[in-house]
């Protein structure tokens, strides 16, 4: 089978599972091309529903996970978006494919922080590879402080295990009405996914699932 084909299918029984289920998450799904945002040799499990290796210590988050978050950020057309924790790639460019699609006349943009100098070089070469290039900013540093010189942002996104107490930044950084999606507990293996809403400076909070993610690192999360 192609990749084309085993893509459809895990599209398909993400669907079947209620994992995905708005039509331009959906579509996004069948766009990117995952296989070209993780080593070589693991190519042949892209299309897996699981978290992989991508050097660095660091994991791709398995896909029904970038599927859930993506429909509960609400990505539209038009969004900016601030992804913290990178990695591959992969997720930055599922949200550009949401919030600037293909001749779009209202495109948003997607700038994504991540610490590891290694992976912020491999996702510029599979976002330039895949055509992303132009609409997700991939920044080296510490997310935990947010990106201030783009804020605010209509959604902000952490694909890495935060803290109980949410890093102050983010919630700064985010535009009224916005919606922030991050995974937060303890550095070990148990968290909650939260999306948090913002209604003037009042933060509704809402937990949706218990998930497991690599810790984030930085000045409001976790110590090296
Ligand atoms: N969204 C990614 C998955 C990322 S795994 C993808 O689609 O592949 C989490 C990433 O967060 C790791 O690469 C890790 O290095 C990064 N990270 C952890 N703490 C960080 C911080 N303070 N700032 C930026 N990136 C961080």
């Amino acid at each position: 089978m192609n990749f084309e084909d085993k893509r459809k299918q895990l599209v398909e029984s993400l669907s079947k599972r209620g994992v995905l289920n708005k039509k331009e998450v959906i579509k996004a799904m069948l766009t990117v091309p995952r296989h070209l945002f993780i080593p070589r040799d693991a190519e042949s499990s892209a299309y897996m529903d699981t978290p992989l290796s991508i050097g660095c210590n660091q994991t791709i988050s398995a896909p029904h996970m970038n599927a859930m978050m993506c429909e509960y950020l609400e990505l539209k057309e038009g969004d900016k978006v601030l992804e913290i924790g990178t990695g591959s790639g992969y997720h930055a460019a599922l949200c550009a494919e949401l919030v600037a699609p293909k001749d779009s006349n209202d495109p948003g943009h997607v700038y994504t922080i991540e610490r590891h100098e290694k992976l912020v070089e491999n996702a510029r070469v599979s976002l330039k590879e895949t055509g992303y290039v132009d609409k997700v900013t991939v920044i080296h540093g510490d997310g935990t402080m947010g990106y201030p010189q783009e804020a605010p942002y209509d959604k902000i996104l952490v694909t890495a295990a935060s803290p109980k107490k949410i890093p102050p930044p983010l919630r700064e950084q985010l535009k009224e009405g916005g919606i922030l999606c991050i995974p937060a507990g303890s550095m070990g293996y148990s968290q909650d996914l939260y999306v948090i809403r913002r209604q003037g400076d009042h933060f509704e909070s809402n937990k949706i699932t218990g998930v497991r993610f690599v810790p984030l690192i930085g000045k409001y999360g976790f110590n090296p």
